[in-house]
């Protein structure tokens, strides 16, 4: 059998990365060199000049870091993502763009996949972006895709991936709140089930509140002022490198806290303070001690899941759950939190880390690899009958239409036909006649799931001819419709005030925060002088 779905889903993070496939039985998050389910998003050139990637990037910026390592080793590139921003690499002088950083981390996740499936097909995968990425953004993902090797790149919303991960084709008309907080970034999204169609409803974040920033509430409020009750370091909280070495040490005690209710750090290998005394410390914290600490960035995030409830309209009863993404939301006290104060069961049935790629990869079974990429993979062997197949692959309808052309059969007089049946045995078709090398052929699917099936092809006499492809996907449940704009969008409008004279700009809104795309309006102004099609001295400059 050959695949003309993808079978790849990335979540190209922030800080993490993680890559799932679908292995034929189940949805499988691959594990990388160092059997971690998800890499750093961190690339770096080593003293060899050689390009690394992940955990080994990470920890020369963190854990061993010296200055040399903090300007050849590169974290958080997905924040300037769409820029002309180039990354300066000093060990090489190179200068790279974030899409080509990008590529080289989804490389080294393709690389784990093809080293434990070696025939796996690569060519092509969803990959996921923020709700409110912007399209340049999004292409710019896009062709790092690309650069990595995966002709076909397909983008999805991580909240959508998310809910589809937590199993949201299933649900019938349910609201569920995506609550994603990351390493560095937040996103609250609505996301809804509503005859079928799966939307973004609402959404809001900050981009500046993330684990990263407990990591550094644990240095500036217990570790700097323990080092410097005991050391004299008045500078210590400028000195970038001590304070790379620090966020290791904090880093480790957060998560050591998610399931523990104390823990030790061992403040070593940070030098000597200014009276040449070797810097070495041992400080205790408890569970209750680090909830102070993040107590207020927590009440932000809850405020802006009040607010993205608040803007969808949809009534804080009508929320079924609320679904968890990223690392940070598996301390226990925001799973209080947020079942307290927004009275909504919190779901953490699943791994917050590896949900959004398992969700992309899961979507991913929906989505047709066009026929130009396959070509390269599959040879369609000989005597088998190569087939082009058009059907939504991912439907809310119960029955659906399936159209297919095979190029052999057009200049054929003999009686074709095919015949299509599902895999679990509950559907089996009729025969339809193929003519010219053409058929049309309604099916029925089982409603809520990822439907497999395979095509038979018959000669007149009844004998099977072997087709290619011999089977396809359909997933039914859900479609996806098209996502709401972050901001609202407007131009600015000079209006001359008829009293005064005077000219001011106001904002013209055309499109509301949250409308769904795609979007048309069309508005007619007036300008307030005179203008000539082509002349370049006296143009009107539009504010959008
Ligand atoms: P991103 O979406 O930005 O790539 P992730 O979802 O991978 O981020 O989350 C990374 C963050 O999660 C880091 O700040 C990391 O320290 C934190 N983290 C990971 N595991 C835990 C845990 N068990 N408890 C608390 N924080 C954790
Ligand atoms: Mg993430």
């Amino acid at each position: 059998m050959t695949t003309r779905h993808i079978q790849i889903g990335i979540d190209l993070g922030t800080t993490n990365s993680e890559i799932a496939i679908n292995n034929g039985n189940s949805v499988e998050v691959i594990k990388n060199d160092l059997d971690d389910e998800y890499t750093p998003s961190v690339f770096g050139i080593n003293r060899s000049k050689i390009r690394i990637v992940g955990k080994k990037a990470y920890e020369q910026l963190f854990r061993f870091a010296t200055k040399d390592e903090l300007v050849n080793n590169k974290a958080e590139v997905k924040r300037i993502m769409g820029t002309a921003e180039k990354v300066r690499f000093e060990r090489t002088g190179e200068e790279l763009s974030p899409e080509e950083i990008s590529a080289e981390i989804l490389k080294s996740l393709k690389e784990s996949v093809l080293k434990k499936h070696p025939e796996f097909s690569t060519v092509a995968a969803v990959i996921t972006i923020p709700a409110h990425f912007s399209v340049v953004q999004a292409e710019a993902t896009k062709r790092s895709g690309n650069l990595a090797g995966f002709d076909h790149v397909v983008l999805l919303q991580e909240p959508i991936a998310a809910a589809i991960g937590y199993g949201f084709m299933n649900a019938k008309n349910e609201n569920w709140l995506v609550y994603d907080l990351g390493g560095g970034t937040f996103d609250v999204a609505l996301v809804s089930a509503k005859d079928g169609n799966l939307t973004v409803v609402a959404q809001n974040g900050d981009n500046f509140l993330g684990g990263k920033d407990f990591d550094k509430l644990v240095i500036e409020k217990i570790i700097i002022p323990k080092i410097q009750a005991e050391f004299n370091c008045p500078d210590i909280e400028d000195d970038a490198v001590t304070f790379s070495k620090l966020k290791n040490f904090a880093e480790v005690a957060k998560i050591e806290l998610s399931s523990r209710e104390k823990t030790n750090i061992q403040v070593e290998n940070i030098g000597n303070d200014e009276s040449g005394k070797e810097i070495y410390l041992s400080i205790d914290i408890t569970r209750k001690e680090f909830e102070k600490l993040i107590k207020h960035s927590i009440d932000r995030t809850i405020k802006l899941a009040q607010d993205t409830i608040k803007e969808s309209g949809i009534k804080q009863a009508s929320i079924d759950k609320i679904i968890l993404v990223g690392g940070p939301t598996r301390i226990p006290y925001l799973r209080e939190r947020l079942e307290n104060e927004l009275k909504i069961q919190v779901d953490s049935s699943v791994d917050p880390l590896t949900i959004v790629a398992r969700g992309a990869c899961i979507f991913g079974v929906s989505q047709q690899v066009p026929d130009v990429f396959m070509k390269k993979n599959t040879g369609v062997s000989k005597g088998e009958k190569a087939l082009t197949l058009h059907f939504d692959s991912l439907t809310s309808d119960i029955e659906t239409t399936v159209s297919g052309i095979i190029e052999d059969l057009r200049d054929i007089e003999d009686d074709f036909y095919i015949q299509i049946q599902n895999q679990s045995g509950t559907y089996s078709g009729t025969r339809v006649k193929v003519k010219h090398g053409k058929f049309f052929d309604t099916i029925r699917l089982d409603e809520n799931k990822t439907n497999v099936f395979w095509i038979y092809l018959f000669d007149g006499k009844g004998n099977a001819v072997p087709v290619d492809p011999d089977s396809f996907t359909i997933i039914h449940g859900l479609s996806i419709s098209g996502a709401p704009i972050p901001h609202s969008i407007g131009i600015g409008v000079v209006r001359k005030d008829p009293k005064t004279g005077l000219v001011n700009e106001t904002f013209d809104k055309f499109f509301s925060k949250n409308s769904i795309l795609p979007l048309k309006e069309t508005k007619t102004f007036k300008t307030l002088r005179k203008l000539k099609k082509g002349d370049k001295e006296n143009v009107l400059p539009i504010n959008v």
